[in-house]
């Protein structure tokens, strides 16, 4: 298994590190983002957004489950799947979105586990003592994403 942690001290380089990330995208792509609340899932995928020529303000979906944006090199579908934390993800239809023209980015996808396809890149999010630092470790789930782990790991030594 490739594997790559960053340690992140601001949310600023999160973004930053989602714009980095976004470059490397393709259509079809799935990107899971674990990790407690304030972790920075949320923040990550502004950076994503931003990344893929999005400007428009994200929001968490966590009533919506689902946002679509469509304005930038490719669609984003972002969920935040937390409401599903007791099922349901099996009714969503979420294979569409996975199979799609746009990259799909799931914040909580532990409560989806079931439905992931076999390639994906997991983005673990931890705490630190101190407020502003984030360790995330990268994850590549089948063959697909391990280039785009280690292209990142030239930019972060
Ligand atoms: P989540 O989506 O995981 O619940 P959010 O991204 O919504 O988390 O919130 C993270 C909060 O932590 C934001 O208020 C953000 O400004 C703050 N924060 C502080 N340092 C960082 C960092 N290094 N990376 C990401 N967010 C950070
Ligand atoms: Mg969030």
């Amino acid at each position: 298994m490739i594997e790559m942690k960053v340690e992140l001290t601001s949310s600023e380089a999160t973004i930053e590190l989602g714009k980095l990330v976004a470059k490397q995208l393709n259509a079809g792509d799935v990107v899971v983002l674990d990790g407690d609340l304030g972790a920075g899932k949320t923040t990550f995928t502004k950076g994503l957004a931003l990344g893929l020529g999005i400007h428009t303000v994200i929001k968490s979906p966590t009533f919506t489950i689902i946002r679509e944006y469509q304005e930038g090199r490719l669609p984003l579908y972002h969920m935040d799947v937390y409401r599903l934390e007791n099922g349901g993800g099996s009714d969503l239809g979420l294979e569409e979105y996975f199979d799609s023209d746009g990259v799909s980015v799931v914040e909580w996808a532990q409560f989806i586990a079931d439905e992931l396809p076999v390639d994906y890149l997991a983005i673990k999010f931890e705490r630190t003592d101190n407020d502003d630092t984030r360790i995330l470790s990268f994850e590549a789930h089948g063959e697909h994403f391990k280039h785009l782990i280690l292209e990142l790991s030239k930019h972060n030594g």
